[in-house]
């Protein structure tokens, strides 16, 4: 099997897919269910429910803020306790809707039939008529970074599509939650691309998975066998295989420019997995995004595994469901070890964004004591946009934000490659999201004024 990857840079931290096997089950019903009204990049939703409102299942409960925004769905059945504020999993303060549940009833419009509907029976479905049903769905990348998922399908005048490429990577430690979906649901995946496809109008489509799920790769490449269209591309385990950046570089063999370039400037728009089973479950089932695939994990949780989550359930109700927060020093974290976020209380909930919950041990959390940077260029050698990480932290720390921005810092990914490398356990990521904040803010103040 020939093996594609990215060509720059790049780690191999330890895989640690312990529930990768692990069946996903449904989870309880909340009691409490919190929707932050921020739950993507761009403007907040706007709610258009009120204390005393009664919901159900798929109950619109706020609208899009604005072009770049996504509306919320309820997960629940009950009445709106609240319109309040909450720390949610970023550590920040913001608007939420608090709903109390009571019962599970659904909108009638979700189709709750297993039955798999295949495009060739829908010929009603126009490129876009595809796009508008996503618009309204409230779906947003599921890979994390909450993007809404049809702006991605309007390019710049400057761009074309050319391919849809399906991140199956999974290159995060921990985190099982794609692999499972698409072992329990690969069919509904390949509709979701297929109809991704359609509304993009492009006539090619990958899916990249890494070499580390072959059970997956065996599946989808027969699944997919009757769709000359589509190729299933099998991945070098490496992180961070799943950056988009990287998955197009490995995939079609075309390198991204730096911001403000994104994907679809050389041809490819990028979708996570979850974000394929999301489209298929709206275009043919009706039934907008209020849940998703989430891994509880940690090597000494009792009982981790995959959970079909309603959002707004909270982190601790999972942990619980898990067998109860382990003894000893942990830490929580929104995703996987390596870009996740730690948390500062339980009571935060799942949102579309929470892929993962991981918990980290006291041992693997612990962070040894910083030493001098012993200029080996580790750092620079494993990062995979190329940049001299050592260098912006040291701008960074410094405030030297002119110089931080013509070092290109804004197109750090975050990945923590270079911070997981460094002999002299040097805080680099840390340093350097200071600065990328700083940065950004710079060059908006700088936009408005133009
Ligand atoms: S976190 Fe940023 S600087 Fe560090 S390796 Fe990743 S992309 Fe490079
Ligand atoms: S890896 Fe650490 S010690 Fe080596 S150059 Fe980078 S910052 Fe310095």
């Amino acid at each position: 099997m020939k093996l594609h990857t990215f060509k720059i840079g790049g780690i191999h931290p330890e895989e640690n897919k312990i529930t990768a096997e692990v069946k996903t089950r449904n989870a309880a019903l909340p009691k409490v269910a919190i929707f932050p009204l921020g739950q993507h990049i761009g403007a907040p939703a706007k709610p258009v429910v009120k204390r005393g409102d009664v919901v159900k299942v798929g109950t619109l409960i706020a609208e899009a803020g604005g072009f770049v925004s996504a509306p919320i769905y309820s997960s629940v059945s009950g009445t709106v306790a609240k319109i309040d504020t909450r720390i949610d999993a970023t550590g920040y303060r913001k608007p939420v809707i608090i709903i109390n549940v009571e019962g599970d009833e659904w909108e009638d419009s979700i189709d709750r039939s297993e039955k798999l509907e295949s495009l060739a029976e829908h010929p009603e479905l126009t490129p876009e008529n595809i796009s508008d049903i996503i618009k309204k769905s409230g779906i947003t990348g599921m890979g994390g970074a909450g993007f809404p998922t049809f702006i991605k399908l309007c390019p710049p005048p400057t761009a074309k599509a050319e391919c849809v490429i399906i991140n199956g990577v999974e290159c995060e430690p921990y985190i099982t939650s794609d692999y499972r979906l698409m072992m329990e649901h690969a069919e509904e995946v390949i509709v979701g691309l297929q109809l991704l496809m359609k509304a993009a109008k492009v006539e090619r489509g990958y899916i990249g998975i890494e070499e580390n799920k072959p059970e997956a790769i065996k599946l989808l490449t027969q699944l997919t066998a009757d769709d000359s269209r589509i190729e299933i591309v099998a991945l070098a385990q490496k992180y961070p295989q799943g950056g988009e950046k990287q998955l197009v570089d490995a995939v079609i063999n075309r390198q991204v420019p730096a911001p403000p370039a994104i994907p679809v400037n050389v041809g490819a728009i990028v979708q996570n997995v979850g974000t394929a089973y999301a489209v298929y479950q709206m275009v043919m089932k009706h039934k907008p995004l209020f849940e998703r695939y989430t891994t509880v994990t940690g090597k000494k949780l009792k009982n981790p595994g995959n959970y079909l989550v309603r959002m707004g359930t909270t982190f601790a109700e999972l942990i619980h469901a898990c067998g109860g927060m382990p003894e000893g020093d942990n830490k929580v974290l929104a995703g996987g070890p390596m870009m996740g976020k730690s948390v500062m209380s339980l009571d935060v909930p799942v949102t579309k964004g929470t892929n993962s919950i991981t918990i980290l041990s006291g041992d693997e959390a612990h962070r040894k004591s910083v030493q001098p940077c012993i200029r080996c260029g580790k750092c620079v050698d494993v990062c995979p946009m190329g940049l001299e990480p050592y260098l912006l932290a040291t701008l960074s720390a410094n405030k030297l934000y002119e110089r931080l921005e013509k070092e290109d810092v804004t197109s750090c990914m975050s990945c923590g490659s270079c911070q997981f490398t460094c002999p002299s356990h040097r805080p680099i990521l840390d340093n350097i999201l200071q600065g990328k904040g700083v940065v950004m803010g710079m060059i908006k103040a700088r936009n408005v004024k133009k």
